[in-house]
């Protein structure tokens, strides 16, 4: 009998090829969850994902699927029914940002983020919510920009997150009588491709970190599967920051 704590958990984490939500992939396969993930374009990562998994005893699926559109998000949630058996965690992490003064924002870009950030997340539910049960989890990942705007060009994306904020208390609600638990994960600045140690706005937003520097992928990873594991079910409803103290 496995002692992992998410044996026997089936997960889908959406956006998982890179970033945080590969680390992520990487951190519920290793406390003993079979997991899918959905990427968009980076076929390439996704299998890297996936062997990376696979090589150290785990069980990852890659599933191409666009979280910008509902049928796609709604194929991805059947195919890891499917595959794994059924679902009992799911990690809303894909997101897309664009950054740009209000009065220059471009309109496909509003449309963009809105269809990814928002109604990715909204679909996802929506498909999962049918296969999640008593002790299921539902772990979105937000962003300290829901509660704080360090500069300009942040708006629409902030708003985007802002709703992933309100959405979990509201899920929170509708979800509470039946066991299933809502949670809202606020990174700060986390060293990935959409925001490099070493990019264009890292030395002013180390400025505004407590701790004066990016954190790493693992650090959001291991809240994500504490709040999948069994140790969480009092928690929902809550947005945790891993941001060195940036909001404080
Ligand atoms: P990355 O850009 O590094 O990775 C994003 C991941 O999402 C990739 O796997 C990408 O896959 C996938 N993705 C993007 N668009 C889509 C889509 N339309 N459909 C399906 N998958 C998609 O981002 P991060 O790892 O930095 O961010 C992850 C989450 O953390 C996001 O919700 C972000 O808002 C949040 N966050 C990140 C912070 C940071 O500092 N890094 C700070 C605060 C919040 P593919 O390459 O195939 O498109």
């Amino acid at each position: 009998m496995s002692t992992a704590p998410l044996a026997g958990k089936r997960a889908l984490v959406t956006g998982g090829s890179r970033g945080i939500g590969a680390e992520i992939v990487r951190r519920l396969a290793a406390d003993g969850a079979a997991v899918a993930f959905t990427y968009a374009a980076s076929a390439a990562h996704a299998e890297k994902v996936v062997a990376e998994v696979a090589a150290s005893g785990g069980e990852a699926v890659a599933i191409r699927a666009d979280s910008a559109d509902p049928t796609q998000v709604a194929d991805a949630v059947e195919q890891t029914v499917a595959e794994l058996g059924g679902l009992d965690i799911l990690v809303n992490n894909s997101a897309v940002a664009h950054i740009a003064p209000i009065d220059d924002f471009p309109a496909e870009e509003f449309d963009r983020l809105v269809a990814i950030n928002i109604g990715g997340v909204y679909w996802a539910v929506r498909s999962a919510i049918r296969y999640l049960s008593e002790g299921a989890r539902i772990i979105n990942i937000g962003s300290i920009n829901a509660d704080r705007i360090p500069g300009p060009g942040l708006s629409v994306y902030g708003m985007t997150k802002g709703a992933v904020s309100s959405f979990t208390r509201g899920l929170a609600r509708d979800l509470g009588p039946r066991g299933i638990t809502v949670n809202n994960v606020q990174p700060g600045p986390i060293d990935t491709d959409a925001n490099p140690d070493d990019g264009a706005f890292a030395e002013s937003l180390k400025q505004v970190v407590a701790q004066g520097r990016y954190g790493h992928t693992s650090d959001v990873a291991s809240l994500v599967s504490f709040l999948a594991g069994p140790e969480s079910g009092y928690i929902t409803g809550a947005h945790l920051n891993v941001d060195g103290g940036f909001t404080v």
